[in-house]
């Protein structure tokens, strides 16, 4: 897989590249990992005295990029305005009439505390508790919870203090064949953006024992024989506590070895190695560099790109491993997609007819307009034809509109979609991301002397690359029948419209 642009980078200008640990340098396999941190979870909630025993993980009932709604005890996809497209309330998706009744008039708004957003493959287990535990709050089996927000408030204290504890972390290190997923090509990646000059960095929030053992563990096998991962780094940042690493000035502490002591380091970082802590302008201090000339590639669309983005405005780049499963689902559905937009220019051609017609009949009836002559029976005929035609065609779009919203995962979908528009993700990752892709080792396809270059903004008025419809533009079509299978059946013609984002 290839590297996508949301701006245009030039990897030449980059002096430092700095990396995050989990789900960046080292991918698990989520269900695993997802379903160890439920478990414990669902331990921890069970000392509480919670009813908690009968709950299983499901993986395919939370995807990255959903919001949980704290007022409501929903789960929502939103798309990019954050109008809420698909949403069920603990684990019963909402009927299309609910749904627009419930959020007619309101939109997503991150800034809000109601809205929790899943920034990582971390999250999903929260989210697929969080869900099952408002359908028990609901039949009011969990006594003392005051509401949806203390639910949540709940969960993830229990969730961090099961992280902070370490004993999910320790069951990895222990086993790590089962849960981590290994990349023989990473290192190769990272070797050479080192060797062309760049310094490269690793920044995780996770400890030293373990960011050690994961590192050992996942690159030790594939560097050149006698080389030691360590060397690839100019820094070894740990315990960052990203965000607050981007946009505080947090202390810093000099990682003492071999017994891993920590020294404070108020002078800040002096020399290559091992740190802890401290804050992202030390990191530019000690490197002499500004912010675009080091890009950031990390995993969470919050903590690790938008941050660094916003408040430094390094370069970022988002790892998305979803999209090698994503994009393979839409490969397999591409006849389907042709069909479902072929049907939906042929259907758009008829509400343009229809729409002329009505207005024929209008015109005739008023006696305005030139349309005196027009028998008025023939038009209400030809209307009525035409109306029928268009029940028919959303009867037959109607099934394909909905396997098209169902791709990759039968619930929510396509991650960076929502409808027919980007996902509220989406957005995301278009703000913060410079660039992003499914693993670092795509890197490999790029060198580090790529000019990783945007595909041209598009606007709705710049030409349609693709099929293009016939006729002139049409007005806001009249929703002959305003039910949830024509709205959903609004399906997929303009996705051909940007072309191709991959960097050239
Ligand atoms: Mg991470």
């Amino acid at each position: 897989m290839t590297i996508f642009c949301n701006r245009t980078l030039n990897l030449r200008a980059i002096g430092a590249v700095g990396y995050d640990l989990d789900y960046t340098l080292v991918h698990y396999h989520v269900e695993h990992w997802e379903c160890r941190a439920y478990e414990h979870l669902r331990e921890a909630l069970a000392g509480l005295g919670w009813p908690v025993s009968g709950l299983e993980f499901d993986p395919r009932r939370m995807i990255r990029g959903l919001v949980l709604d704290l007022d409501l005890g929903n789960v929502v996809k939103a798309d990019r305005f954050g109008f809420v497209k698909r949403a069920c309330h603990g684990t019963r998706f909402l009927e299309f009439e609910e749904q627009r009744r419930v959020y007619a008039r309101t939109l997503v708004d991150l800034g809000e505390p109601r809205w929790v957003f899943l920034n990582t493959l971390f999250s999903l287990s929260e989210g697929c508790m969080f869900a099952q535990l408002v359908d028990v709050l609901d039949r009011g089996a969990l006594p003392g919870v005051l509401g949806y927000a203390d639910l949540y408030r709940r969960i993830k204290a229990e969730l961090d203090e099961a992280h902070m504890a370490g004993r999910l972390k320790g069951e990895i290190v222990a086993d790590p064949d089962r849960f981590v997923e290994l990349d023989p090509d990473l290192p190769l990646a990272l070797l050479d953006q080192r060797e062309s000059g760049k310094k490269l960095l690793l920044v995780t929030n996770s400890e030293w024992p373990y960011t050690a053992a994961m590192m050992d563990y996942a690159f030790g096998r594939f560097l050149p024989r006698g080389m030691h991962w360590r060397e690839l780094f100019e820094l070894t940042i740990v315990a960052a506590r990203k965000p607050d690493f981007f946009s505080r000035s947090l202390p810093l502490f000099e990682v003492v070895e071999p017994d891993g002591l920590l020294r404070p380091a108020p002078g800040g970082i002096t020399r290559p190695g091992l740190w802890h802590g401290g804050h992202a302008g030390q990191v530019e201090q000690y490197l002499k560099l500004s912010g675009e000339q080091i890009l950031y590639v990390g995993d969470h669309v919050w903590g690790d790109v938008k941050v660094s983005k916003t408040v430094l405005r390094w370069r970022t780049g988002l790892v998305l491993r979803e999209l090698e499963g994503e994009l393979a689902a839409v490969a397999g559905a591409r006849s389907l997609e042709e069909q479902l937009a072929a049907m939906m220019r042929e259907k758009e051609q008829r509400e343009r007819e229809l729409s002329q017609v009505r207005l024929r009949l209008q015109r005739r009836r008023r006696r305005y307009g030139g349309a005196e002559r027009e028998a008025i029976p023939e038009l209400e005929r030809e209307l009525g034809r035409l109306r029928a035609e268009l029940v028919a065609f959303d009867d037959r779009i109607a099934p394909l509109a909905q396997a098209t919203t169902a791709l990759a995962n039968e619930h929510w979908g396509l991650l960076l979609r929502a409808g027919n528009d980007k996902s509220h993700l989406a957005r995301q990752l278009e703000r913060a991301a410079d660039i992003y892709t499914s693993r670092v080792s795509n890197f490999l396809r790029h060198t580090p002397f790529a000019y990783l270059r945007a595909p041209r903004g598009s606007m709705p008025h710049d030409p349609v690359v693709g099929p293009a419809t016939s006729g002139p533009p049409a007005p806001a079509p009249a929703p002959e029948r305003a039910t949830p299978r024509s709205a959903a059946g609004t399906g997929s013609p303009g996705r051909g419209r940007r072309g191709s984002r991959s960097c050239r």
